[in-house]
């Protein structure tokens, strides 16, 4: 190249018109082809000044590094060229090698993260033959490098720089398999994202879809925020972190129990709000009294002009075997018989009363629960949220008359009441209530129990489902009440 140049320049040979574009063809050995690569992929050959070893502290710089499009081709630079060379030159001390068994050696050493191309070796190799660190040997046939004495030298005064890159090498498994995204969080992390901006960025997507989203967003960061703790925290998460994609169902396991008629003396009686009058109940009659979920019912007989008698439901508040009591909590609205009854009950007073029939016991992976209702849903929902265990996220959303009506549970779970007041008249409105969990997060793994008059139970379960996208198996609503009917329920209102 240099010879045609020259006679260009000096007119000896052929003369070429500007912007002639001319074929030029090198013959260079194949090490100083391997040095004019290296000397263009940096600034400046060799860094001065700092020594023949280490021009960084840590060997960090221009060099090789591992790179998501290739094995030396890295964003970040991990070993500088004096550091390559240091370390190379170390590896041939501890066994004698060509080019390829180098780049084997510290694949093998990196556990795979660091795989240098020859570029990187080569021109390592030239550099420190030329200072006579190494020499090239024949044995059997294969040309191989071993460290001269004066590479020796040099490695003695370096054993420091050589032992940092050795370390740097065997223990940056970690973060070169997080450039190639080899860590699986990081991997998830963008699925996640582009999931989600996908997803958002669809013009067509339904509020409902949106909602469930958020909600398995919700669930996904309070399962991530609790996987670094340990133990049943740790457990918890997981199964967090597997609902918030396909969450597994709850399941209401229903217990039988044998059913009998028994006859109770009133206690006590005295108001738990302004509209619900608290009965307690006691005979021996109780004995065998079960009552497993907070939700279950009982019967009460009472008598009735016409018919004889008439049967209510009404849930067992509280029954302790100890003092073998029951406590009923009666809603005090007007004309009801059941209503009429618990006004003018008195200590003394007779009331018949049968079941639970049945226990129906919500279980499974269940970390939240949302519990809504009105003034008659009360007793369930107070019973629920004092039986849940110590620091269960318990959300509870009840409509009731007014502030009088508000009662105060003593629970371990992590209670958060919300109360809204509107007139009973408004009982069977369920624009409220829904307006106020629209503004609710609610996220997987949440279980959200509904129960109040039977038109609005209905529309807040069917809010729950089409706008919050919320699997049915994890709602459970009932209507306790119709209003204009007498003893109008509806157990599941599904
Ligand atoms: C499983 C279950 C558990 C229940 N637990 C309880 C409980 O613990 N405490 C409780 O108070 N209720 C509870 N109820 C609701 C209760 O059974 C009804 O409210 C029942 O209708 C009351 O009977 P009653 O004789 O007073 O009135 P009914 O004779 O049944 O009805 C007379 C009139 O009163 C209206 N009415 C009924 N209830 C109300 C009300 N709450 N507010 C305003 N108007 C009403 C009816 O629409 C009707 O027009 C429960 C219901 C179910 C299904």
């Amino acid at each position: 190249m240099l010879y045609r140049y020259a006679e260009a320049r000096s007119g000896s040979g052929p003369r070429y018109r500007k912007g002639t574009r001319v074929k030029i063809q090198i013959y260079l050995e194949n090490r100083y082809i391997e040095m004019y690569i290296e000397f263009m992929r940096h600034e400046h050959m060799y860094p001065s000044g700092r020594g023949r070893f280490l021009p960084s502290s840590n060997g960090a710089g221009h060099g090789w590094g591992q790179g998501p499009t290739g094995p030396h081709r890295g964003r970040h630079r991990v070993f500088d060229r004096c550091a390559i060379r240091v370390l190379v030159l170390g590896l041939i001390a501890e066994r004698p090698g060509n080019r390829e068994d180098l780049i084997g050696m510290i694949e093998e050493r990196s556990a795979a993260v660091h795989v240098p191309g020859p570029d990187v070796i080569s021109p390592a190799l030239t550099w420190l033959e030329e200072a006579g660190e190494i020499e090239a040997v024949q044995t059997e046939g294969h040309a191989l490098f071993r460290v001269t004495e004066t590479g020796h030298a040099a490695l003695a005064a370096g054993q420091d720089q050589l032992a940092a890159i050795m370390a740097r090498l065997t223990g940056t498994q970690r973060s070169g398999a997080r450039d190639r995204g080899g860590f699986p969080a990081m991997r998830a992390k963008e699925n996640l994202q582009t999931a989600v901006r996908t997803q958002l960025r669809n013009d067509g997507l339904e509020t409902t879809a949106e909602h469930r989203i958020a909600s398995i967003l919700d669930g996904a960061a309070r399962a991530v925020e609790r996987a670094g703790e340990g133990g049943d925290a740790q457990r918890r998460a997981m199964e967090d972190g597997m609902t918030a994609v396909e969450p597994a169902s709850p399941v209401i396991r229903r217990v039988r129990h044998a059913l009998r008629r028994r006859a109770l003396t009133v206690m006590s009686v005295e108001r738990a709000g302004t509209h619900m009058i608290r009965v307690t109940l006691t005979g021996e009659a109780l004995e065998d009294f079960v009552s497993l979920a907070p939700d279950d019912h009982i019967k009460i007989f009472l008598p009735d002009p016409v018919n004889g008698e008439v049967r209510r439901d009404y849930t067992p508040r509280r029954h302790d075997r100890a003092s073998n009591t029951l406590v009923v909590d009666f809603v005090d609205h007007a004309g009801g018989p059941a209503a009429d009854w618990a006004r003018s009950a008195r200590f003394g007073d007779r009331l018949e009363i049968a079941g639970p029939k049945g226990s129906g016991v919500i279980e499974g992976p269940i970390s939240d629960w949302v519990l809504v209702g009105d003034e008659t849903a009360l007793p369930a929902i107070g019973r629920r949220v004092e039986e849940l265990d110590a620091g269960i996220p318990v959300t509870t959303l009840v409509a009731v008359p007014g502030p009088g009506d508000e009662q105060v549970f003593v629970t371990a779970a992590r209670h958060e009441a919300r109360w809204l007041h509107r007139p009973v008249d408004h009982a069977d409105r369920p624009d409220e209530i829904i307006a106020r969990l629209e503004r609710m997060v609610i996220g997987p793994a949440t279980f959200v129990w509904v129960a109040a008059e039977g038109g609005v139970a209905r529309a807040v379960r069917r809010y729950l489902i089409e706008e919050r996208g919320i699997a049915p198996q994890w709602i459970k609503a009932a209507g306790y009440w119709q209003k204009g009917h007498a003893d109008a329920s509806v157990k599941d209102v599904g």
